[in-house]
């Protein structure tokens, strides 16, 4: 492995979303000159999205990948320096910290994880293609583009419910399409669900496919009980069956939930001195471009904090 040798990053960035990204534009401006591992695919989840126009300063709005590339160049304006490369270990045992990219070993005195999580999807014919075009894993972000349509939501859980209650602000009817006989959300969420004059519920169905040439015109819906399928006319489809934090070359060095995500008291603190969370990777509740950026700047003041706290004591290169 070719080691970056003695050269210490003050602050490594792992991740490109609008929260790593932003923890960058902070960083840079800070003077610690970041190094950002962006990630093959960089830029987050937003460059699979279309139209972004909850995202403040943008009147109009803005496609997901062209807000990517500002923060990106905003980040590069001040001095960050950003690979395209996946991380593919790190070993967070002693300090300084040690993360593995390709072929190179990076030494930091300070990480902040903001690898994100990445919807899942239903993996059916139709759903990639028609994805910015009526599929959707967003309602916050999505569901003003289908007012007075007909929303189809697929999952059972809290997220599902959600997302269903939300779209009822824009959908003239709002269709859940669930895989067994009752919903795994909370009981709130649940009962909020079904007493809704704006959402049904079909349960035991699954979607098989999404049909549509430019937009979604249908969905191909089979009942696991009896077999049988049935193509309805549908405008939109969201699908909320759950997020899958992007934390697996994390495992055994920070501190995971059941689900995978990151577990800070804090918001920006991990278990491990020094390495610094932020954004999606570790929130399971706003997951928002917005919020996530605002949890990069906490994050890169919180290293920088520490960075300063630390020059009053070893330095950790001499502890190499
Ligand atoms: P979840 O609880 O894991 O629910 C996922 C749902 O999607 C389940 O109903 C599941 O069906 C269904 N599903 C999974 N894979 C599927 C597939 N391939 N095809 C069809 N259906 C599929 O995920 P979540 O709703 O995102 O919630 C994650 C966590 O965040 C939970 O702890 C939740 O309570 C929390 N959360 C809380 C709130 C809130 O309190 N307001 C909001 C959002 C999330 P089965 O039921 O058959 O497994």
């Amino acid at each position: 492995m070719k080691s970056k040798g003695s050269e210490v990053e003050r602050v490594l960035i792992i991740g490109s979303g609008p929260a790593g990204l932003t923890a960058a534009v902070y960083a840079a401006r800070a003077n610690l000159k970041p190094l950002v591992l962006a990630g093959g695919l960089y830029g987050g989840q937003l460059m699979l999205t279309t139209e972004v126009e909850n995202y403040p300063g943008f009147v109009e709005g803005i496609m997901g990948p062209d807000l990517m590339i500002r923060f990106r160049e905003q980040a590069e304006r001040f001095g960050a320096r950003i690979e395209n490369v996946d991380v593919t270990a790190v070993d967070f045992s002693k300090s300084p910290l040690l993360v593995s990219a390709g072929d190179a070993q990076h030494v930091a005195e300070t990480v902040i994880v903001a690898t994100g999580a990445s919807a899942r999807w239903l993996d059916i014919p139709g759903e990639e293609r028609l994805r910015g075009r009526g599929v959707s894993s967003c309602a916050t972000c999505d569901g003003a583009f289908f007012r007075e349509k007909h929303i189809f939501v697929a999952g059972g859980g809290d997220s599902a419910a959600e997302e269903a209650l939300f779209l009822t602000r824009f959908g003239r009817r709002v269709t859940i399409v669930h895989r067994r006989d009752r919903l795994r959300a909370s009981k709130i969420m649940s009962d909020r669900v079904l007493s809704h004059d704006k959402i049904d519920v079909m349960w035991n169905t699954v979607v098989d496919e999404v049909v549509g040439d430019s937009h979604v015109a249908a969905l191909r819906l089979r009942n696991v009980g009896d077999g049988s399928v049935i193509e309805v006319p549908a405008d939109a489809l969201f699908v909320a069956i759950g997020h899958t934090p992007n934390t697996a070359v994390f495992a055994g060095q920070l501190d995971l939930d059941e689900h995978g995500y990151i577990v800070s008291p804090d918001g920006t603190s991990t278990n491990v001195e020094g390495v610094f969370v932020a954004g999606d990777v570790y929130d399971v509740r706003y997951r928002q471009a917005i919020t996530a950026a605002g949890a990069g700047c906490r994050a890169a003041m919180d290293a920088e904090k520490y960075l300063e706290a630390l020059e009053f004591k070893v330095s950790p290169l001499a502890r190499l």
